[in-house]
């Protein structure tokens, strides 16, 4: 069952996007080589609760820290720690907030100084795909619509579009009805209506779309070795379209 969401819910989301957009846009600006990773989920962490929420990670089936923090080549779910940034890396940030019981899920890809055309390339489109997959909400929409123009941007750019991971609902959940993924064809999968609240969110590759998962449990890197991009935003879907509510 997807849910509809109230008046109030939707207030209390927009509270809670703000919160995580505005700490994903603070921390971007302490991305430098030298710092590690868990310092990064120190001060997203402190800056969250200073506004008012909580890093909803942080526990979540056991996850040890506020935010995930993932390089390069690791796609998803990376887990802070002692690593240091260095010059030409890309970092992803994926943050979700709670405020008062309600959940803003997004995630931007960051560079570490300077990078290499690839890297730069692939960090472009993977936001561009993002925006391409939003296009498609609408009041009535299928969520197929949504992964078909993810899917099909990305092929088009000779990106890989991970499978394994995909968006979802949000709501007092950081995961709810339904999926959300990154890959499909048009008129198929759920009907999305007004009011309703999703996070999409590809996750692309500069090569194969192959994935697996760590001996830590949580860190899903490329099979390839080569290094994948993520953006997500939780958006509301509107009559004509949609509203971002995790805007930086
Ligand atoms: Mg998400």
């Amino acid at each position: 069952m997807i849910g509809i969401k109230s008046p109030r819910e939707i207030e209390l989301m927009r509270k809670a996007g703000e919160i995580t957009g505005e700490t994903l846009k603070y921390l971007a600006t302490k991305v430098k080589p030298g710092i590690t990773t868990k310092e990064l989920d120190k001060l997203a962490e402190d800056f969250v609760l200073k506004k008012g929420a909580t890093p909803e990670c942080k526990g979540f089936e056991g996850f040890p820290a506020s935010i995930c923090i993932s390089v390069n080549d690791e796609v998803v779910h990376g887990i802070p720690g002692p690593r240091k940034l260095k010059e030409g890396d890309i970092v992803k940030l994926d943050l979700v907030a709670n405020y008062k019981g309600y959940q803003g899920d997004s995630a931007i890809t960051v560079p570490v100084g300077k990078i290499d055309d690839k890297k730069k390339y692939l960090i472009e489109h993977t936001e561009k795909a993002l925006y391409k997959g939003l296009e498609a909400i609408h009041d009535g929409c299928h969520v197929g619509d949504i992964g078909y123009a993810i899917q099909k941007y990305a092929e088009e750019h000779n990106l890989g579009v991970v499978r394994e991971l995909v968006g979802h609902g949000i709501g007092t959940q950081m995961h709810e009805d339904p999926d959300v993924p990154n890959y499909g064809a048009r008129h198929t999968g759920p009907v999305l209506k007004e009011g309703m609240v999703i996070a999409v969110e590809p996750m692309l590759n500069l090569g194969t779309r192959r994935v697996y998962l760590l001996d830590d449990g949580w860190t899903i890197i490329t099979a390839d070795g080569k290094p994948s991009a993520h953006f997500e935003h939780t958006v509301l879907v509107t009559k004509d379209g949609y509203e971002i509510l995790t805007r930086r």
